[in-house]
This record gives structure tokens, sequence and C-alpha cells, in this order.
């Protein structure tokens, strides 16, 4: 676990309200949401980022929570943001989905 702060939230030694929850992945609300939902899809799994997957199953079941959880938000639309290392903005060196929505999303995001 380390000093990883999702592992933390997702063995509980951080207090957390998870949207979502099985076996393999959570979903919380992000600390500091860009948007009216902004929810991080974590897999319970220490993965650093995409370079790191390496199980198409897993990826596929991250990727379906998506609609799932956008549909239990009422959002018509919504952005999916994976970030995969410093440059790219990733901050948390654990896999991550971000779902964005209930706002105008723009392009390119920056
Ligand atoms: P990244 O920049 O790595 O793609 O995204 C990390 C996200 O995790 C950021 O949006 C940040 O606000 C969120 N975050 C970081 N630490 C915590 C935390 O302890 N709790 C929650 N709920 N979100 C966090
Ligand atoms: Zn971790």
């Amino acid at each position: 676990m380390g000093d990883c702060i999702f592992c933390k939230i997702i063995y509980k030694k951080i207090p957390s309200q998870p949207v979502y929850e099985d076996e393999q992945a959570m979903a919380i609300e992000d600390r500091n949401p860009q948007a009216p939902v902004h929810l991080l899809v974590i897999p319970k799994r220490h993965i650093v980022n995409l370079f790191d997957a390496d199980g198409a199953a897993q990826i596929g079941a991250l990727l379906l929570l998506l609609p799932r959880l956008a549909r239990e938000k009422n959002l018509a639309d919504f952005r999916t943001v994976i970030n995969s290392g410093a440059g790219a903005g990733q901050s948390v060196f654990h896999l991550h989905l971000h779902l964005l929505g209930g706002r105008p999303m723009h392009w390119p995001p920056g």
C-alpha cells in the first residue's frame, strides 16, 4: 500500500463514502470537483496507470462502470479522462478514471 492515498481509501484506512463498490473497483466523489458530477473510478488492485495495465477484462469492466454511473447520476453525456504520467496531469499514481458531467465540456481539454 505504501503511501498511496487511493489504496488507503480502498482499504478503509481513510474513511470515504463510495458511490459504488464491488470486488474489483470503487467509485468516489473527487475531493476537488471540476464539474457538478466528478467521480473517480478506481480499481482495487494498485496499478500505476495505463502503462501498467495488462488485463483487458479488468480495464473493460472499469470502462463499463462509467455509463452505469452516468445513468445513475442522470447524465445525458459525460467526459472520461485517464491521465497517464505526470506530464499528462496525473497527480495520484494509482490508476483512476475521471467521470465528469453536468456542464458543457470544451475541446481541446487543455
Ligand atoms: P489525476 O490528477 O491523478 O488524474 O487525478 C487525481 C484526482 O484525485 C484529482 O482530481 C484530485 O482532486 C483527486 N484526489 C486526490 N486525493 C484525493 C482524496 O484523498 N480523496 C478524493 N476523493 N479525491 C482525491
Ligand atoms: Zn494504490
